[in-house]
């Protein structure tokens, strides 16, 4: 059965999409089948993989409603080593269809639950809001939320917010709810700033920080124009090394080793 993390943060740029890929990524160079979750109808995971959302005829969108079951709607470029559950500027309807429907928490949970022991991971990344497609990215991310932060000033503003709508799940529909990890992003070395913000979070969430910190790289700003995870698009870069240093502590965490590649692969 797959583990399932839902990317949430619902402060908007933080770097949810770009770690949902290139941790997904990642996480298929070390042999893991992957399959992320499209659940923002801005479809930026979807596109950042070289996908034209404009296409989809069926996605994350109809597997939400019931219309299709899941499966054909999945998309995989073994290049990649990743697979894809796209969306498409459809699922901004969905907020206002769930409400009236039954189980409208729930319902990307049952949805995945036929694919889940086809994949090691799965990866949901959601939308900048906690709206009802995120509650369902919550909900379906049986072991835990992955939360992106930006090393920025006001880090922590919006972090509450956060806390409160994982307490409000927590009660009120799912009591395992976990922060699985915070994953520090877009930290600039050259900055005091940086730093500092790395400190607060740490306190802000002990225990819960990933050691690895993801810098600040063009690089990674510039992958999804070309379709491409970091894995690809710029592998010795300090960026992708930082990725795959994020995906090897994780498979460390959930007891799964890896055996060490050479640097010619
Ligand atoms: P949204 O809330 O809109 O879904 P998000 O939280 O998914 O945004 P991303 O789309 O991943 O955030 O990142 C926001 C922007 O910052 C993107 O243009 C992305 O390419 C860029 N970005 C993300 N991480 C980094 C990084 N480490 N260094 C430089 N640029 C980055
Ligand atoms: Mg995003």
């Amino acid at each position: 059965m797959a583990r399932i993390y839902t990317l949430a943060n619902q402060k908007g740029g933080v770097g949810k999409t770009t770690c949902a890929i290139n941790l997904g990524a990642y996480l298929g160079y070390y042999g893991q089948r992957v399959l992320l979750v499209d659940l923002d109808p801005q479809a930026n995971a979807t596109s950042s993989l070289g996908i034209d959302k404009k296409t989809v005829k069926s996605g994350t969108y109809e597997v939400l409603i019931g219309a299709n079951p899941v499966g054909p709607q999945i998309l995989h470029n073994p290049k990649l080593k990743i697979s894809v559950l796209p969306s498409s500027p459809a699922l901004a309807g969905a907020e206002i269809e769930l409400i009236e429907m039954s189980n409208r928490e729930q319902r990307l949970k049952d949805a995945l639950a036929p694919v889940a022991d086809r994949y090691d991971y799965i990866l949901i990344d959601c939308p900048p809001s906690l709206s009802l497609l995120t509650i369902n990215g919550l909900i379906a991310g049986r072991n835990g939320v992955l939360i992106p932060v930006q090393c920025e000033y006001l880090a922590l503003e919006g972090l509450g917010q956060l806390t409160q709508t994982l307490t409000r799940v927590r009660t009120s529909l799912f009591p395992n709810l976990q922060v699985r990890g915070v994953i520090l992003t877009m930290y600039d070395g050259r900055t005091r700033l940086a730093l500092d913000v790395v400190g607060e979070v740490r306190k802000y969430f002990p225990e819960k920080v990933f050691q690895t910190i993801i810098p600040r790289s063009i690089r990674l700003a510039e992958a999804p124009s070309y379709g491409q995870p970091i894995t690809l698009y710029a592998p010795d870069s300090t960026a992708a090394r930082s990725y795959a240093a994020l995906a090897r502590e994780i498979l460390d965490q959930d007891g799964i080793h890896i055996p060490v590649f050479s640097e010619e692969g």
